[in-house]
């Protein structure tokens, strides 16, 4: 099998579920009890969040485990849009989320708020003129995304927080995190909300992060008991708080050794890929190496996706979870219905191997020319 598609899911990594079964078998009181189990696991628990708080140098207090990016990113928006409706309903979103966002934003539109739209330069970077125009008075988050899970376009949330906060100091950001821990280096300190998750980083299923900086006013979703997982009440699942505890702390080193593997395998794609007449490589100066994106002229992606799956090779149309749509990144980018409509996402790890490259690059080329005779064919 050749795996592409690393920034759908990962691999669990083997020291990872080692720390999940060892938290399981180990640690079954309920951290919440105040037995001597309880306080076992509570204190395993509260090891777990101290590396993860100290990793990312904020409190313990501002961090929240969810199911997942999904669900933090819901907390997230629609949390800090009830607790700030009194200063304004003005939100503003990137061109480049995540579809999970765009959900939430319609559900918050429902309910009254007012959701626009942040416009991008032919890079995929957020337009900072048209940004600073489009803060108001009454703007109370903006969320832009990390790195885009369709083409890896990265963004300066730094200088983006900056800019907001220039035009509005009470408009907080959220970033949706969730492509880029574990492929590059992401700073807390540059938002003031985040979204991330286990399943990208070589963790467990089922866990995600919430960060929120202590001074967002926040209005929980979720009620129930339960202390230490502030605005996800209940038991915390502290064999997954575990295993994600080492998955972060393992995907965070060597970011920049792993990073220039990744980009020699990207370039070594690209330049063949970029022979093919009927390809388009969707790809700016913006976008990280680890997620490569083409387009095909007259090939259906999806159709060219399973021939793929024949050689037992796998990867995805545009994001796994809108697979079959039009790809949102491509079109915000290139502003080319026919280039988005069409699309091939290669994602890559410092897991893949020049072996592997070969092989798909050689199957890929096989399948090319199968799909494309049957294409004339077709016409004739
Ligand atoms: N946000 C981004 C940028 C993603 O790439 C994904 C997963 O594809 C998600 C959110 C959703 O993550 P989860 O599956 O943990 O809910």
């Amino acid at each position: 099998m050749i795996y592409l598609d690393y920034s759908a899911t990962t691999p669990v990594s083997y020291d990872v579920l080692e720390s999940y079964i060892r938290a399981t078998k180990d640690f079954m009181g309920n951290p919440n009890s105040i037995h001597s189990l309880g306080v076992k696991s509570k204190a395993l628990m509260h090891s777990a969040i101290k590396q993860i708080s100290d990793i990312f140098s904020v409190l313990e207090s501002e961090i929240t485990f969810t199911s997942g990016a999904t669900m933090s990113n819901n907390l997230a928006l629609i949390g800090t849009a009830l607790a700030n409706m009194k200063y304004g309903n003005h939100i503003l979103v990137s061109k480049l989320e995540h579809p999970s966002i765009y959900s939430i934003c319609k559900y918050l539109e429902n309910i009254g708020f007012e959701i626009g739209y942040i416009d991008n330069t032919s890079d995929g970077l957020v337009d900072f003129d048209k940004l600073k125009k489009q803060i108001r008075n009454d703007t109370i988050l903006v969320s832009v995304c990390a790195v885009n899970s369709e083409m890896g376009v990265r963004q300066p949330l730094k200088m983006i927080r900056q800019i907001i906060k220039k035009e509005n100091p009470h408009t907080f950001l959220h970033s949706d995190m969730t492509q880029a821990l574990g492929k590059v280096a992401i700073n807390l300190h540059d938002v003031d909300l985040a979204s991330m998750t286990a399943h990208k980083i070589y963790g467990p299923k089922g866990i995600g992060l919430f960060y929120k900086n202590s001074r967002v006013p926040f209005t929980p979703l979720l009620y129930g008991s339960g202390s230490v997982n502030m605005y996800n009440p209940g038991t915390p699942p502290v064999p997954l708080i575990v295993a994600f505890s080492k998955a972060i702390r393992l995907a965070t080193v060597d970011l920049d050794k792993r990073e220039n593997f990744i980009k020699r395998l990207n370039e070594k794609i690209v330049g063949e890929l970029k022979k093919y007449d009927g390809i388009k490589i969707n790809q700016t100066k913006i976008c990280i190496p680890h997620i490569l994106n083409i387009s095909f002229d007259h090939i259906k992606a999806e159709t060219f996706l399973h021939a793929l799956e024949e050689y037992e090779i796998y990867l995805s149309t545009n994001t796994a979870c809108s697979s079959g749509e039009v790809s949102t990144a491509v079109m915000a980018v290139y502003d080319d219905p026919k280039r988005a409509s069409s699309t091939l996402r290669i994602s890559l790890s410092y897991l893949t191997t020049t072996d592997e490259v070969n092989k798909f690059l050689a199957c890929f080329r096989l399948v090319y020319e199968k799909l494309s005779l049957l294409k004339k064919e077709d016409k004739e």
